[in-house]
């Protein structure tokens, strides 16, 4: 006997958005998620009684995608500005403004036949920009894509580009991703805490093996909409791996093997008052409508990008430090009080703060290591050279029976992002909505 006729596995963003869609339609649907609580990779922390938003995920809306334009905070474009840590000196500057953006825009200009490359291989290639411009266009690869720019695909990079960006800076959803959360949780349907195993799958037919909070559990449904992260599903090809397919994603290998997880780390402290006010720069310049602190180029093993809450005030403030790629996967696994004290180190060092001070001013540090969260595997993905394709192969279906939607399989040059995510979801709710129709 069936228990529904489709399931999605996976309660992230993605998740959701086709748990909902499908419910809409009125389609038997049951939604399994391995953890106890839903979002996945919006991973919202309630702090009682604090008046900012602490996010252990994702935080900003990139671009202005119309899936999220009711979610976007009024006043998100207070006026703020820019700091960047240049020779260890701190200077009024953006992230590209020591020329990293001639880099993208002759990447840009590339013919789409040109052979792709990686973004070092393309850097190497254009050796006449001055150093302070290449190490600001590496430290944008890593830092924001997450990559390894030996790896990472321009034609794949040149796409996602093409989509628009955040040029009057990034957005954010009003109060936190919480709220996006809420609008799309659903009433019922869900198992939380299933951790799913094996997905035994014939055409039109489908065994969900789990263990609930330690228990076996099992579902047999039609179809499955597959919302995995991008590392689960490329383990999967693999002995042991967490989550087996019978038969194997054999059809997947070529997408899986030119797509990558990324590694980003994020440290959010929250203190007493926004301590960057009483903080000035080489000019004199007070740091009181701080938005964004960049220091590419600070030493290995320090926490290069910064920025501050809006809304930040006596009654509670807080700064975010940011590091991607390789700064990331170095700090996989150590203990939160370790990140913490490199956090507050860091800080000390870029704003020139004394670090007793700075401990004195702290309430608390929050951080996720999304490394080692058996659930996620890494932060977000990208194309390696070769893949600028590989998402919108990820997410065809198979056999009409199991369909893939995640931030990996969004092929408009919105992978890696929330809102990607929800497309994505929506996507596949439509696609596998329509075989049962
Ligand atoms: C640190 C960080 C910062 C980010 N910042 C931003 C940002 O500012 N703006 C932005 O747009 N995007 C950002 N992102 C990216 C964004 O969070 C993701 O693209 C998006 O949330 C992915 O959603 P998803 O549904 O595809 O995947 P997920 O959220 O990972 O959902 C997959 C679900 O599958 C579940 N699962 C895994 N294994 C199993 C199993 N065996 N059984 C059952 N369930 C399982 C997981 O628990 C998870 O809930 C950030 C990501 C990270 C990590």
């Amino acid at each position: 006997m069936l228990d529904a006729d489709i399931a999605v596995i996976g309660a992230g963003v993605a998740g959701l958005a086709a748990f909902q869609r499908l419910r809409e339609r009125g389609c038997d649907a049951v939604l399994i998620e391995a953890r106890d609580r839903l979002g996945g990779r919006v991973y919202p922390e309630p702090v009682a009684g604090w008046p900012l938003p602490v996010e252990l995920g994702a935080e900003f809306i990139h671009g202005a995608p119309p899936e999220l334009a009711d979610f976007v905070a009024e006043g998100a474009k207070a006026p703020q500005r820019n700091w960047a840590v240049v020779d260890g000196e701190l200077v009024p500057a953006d992230e590209f403004a020591f020329g990293a953006g001639a880099i993208f825009e002759r990447m840009a200009a590339r013919e789409a036949s040109a052979p792709d490359l990686s973004f070092a291989a393309f850097l190497e290639q254009n050796a006449d920009f001055p150093a302070a411009a290449r190490q600001g266009a590496l430290a944008f690869i890593e830092g924001f894509e997450a990559a390894d720019p030996r790896r990472i695909s321009v034609r794949a990079l040149n796409r996602e580009f093409a989509q628009g960006g955040e040029h009057e800076g990034p957005l954010r959803p009003r109060g936190g991703y919480a709220g996006l959360l809420e609008a799309i949780a659903p009433a019922g349907g869900v198992w939380l805490g299933a951790v799913v195993h094996t997905v035994r799958w014939r055409r039109g037919g489908v065994e969900i093996e789990a263990l609930r909070h330690g228990y076996p559990h099992r579902w047999q449904v039609r179809r499955v909409i597959v919302t995995l992260p991008l590392s689960i599903l490329q383990h999967s090809l693999q002995a042991g791996a967490p989550v087996a397919f019978e038969p194997p994603l054999e059809a997947k290998r070529d997408a899986l093997e030119h797509l990558a997880m990324g590694g980003a780390r994020r440290v959010t402290l929250r203190f007493r008052e926004p301590i960057w006010e009483r903080c000035r720069d080489e000019r004199g310049s007070a740091l009181d409508a701080l938005g964004f602190l960049f220091g590419g180029a600070v030493p290995e093993g320090h926490i290069p990008t910064w920025w501050t809450a809006p809304g930040s005030s006596s009654h509670g403030a807080q700064i975010t430090g940011w590091l991607g790629g390789r700064r990331a996967w170095a700090l996989a696994g150590l203990a939160p009080e370790r990140i913490a004290a490199l956090a507050l180190d860091s800080l000390s060092a870029a704003l020139r703060f004394h670090r007793g001070d700075l401990d004195n001013a702290l309430l608390a540090a929050h951080t996720h290591d999304w490394e080692a969260d058996p659930y996620a595997l890494g932060a977000y993905c990208y194309a390696v050279v070769g893949g600028a394709d590989a998402f919108a192969a990820l997410a065809a279906p198979l056999e009409h029976t199991l369909f893939f939607a995640g931030e990996a399989t969004e092929a408009t040059g919105a992978h890696a992002t929330v809102h990607g995510a929800l497309r994505s979801g929506r996507r596949a709710a439509a696609e596998a909505a329509l075989v049962g129709a």
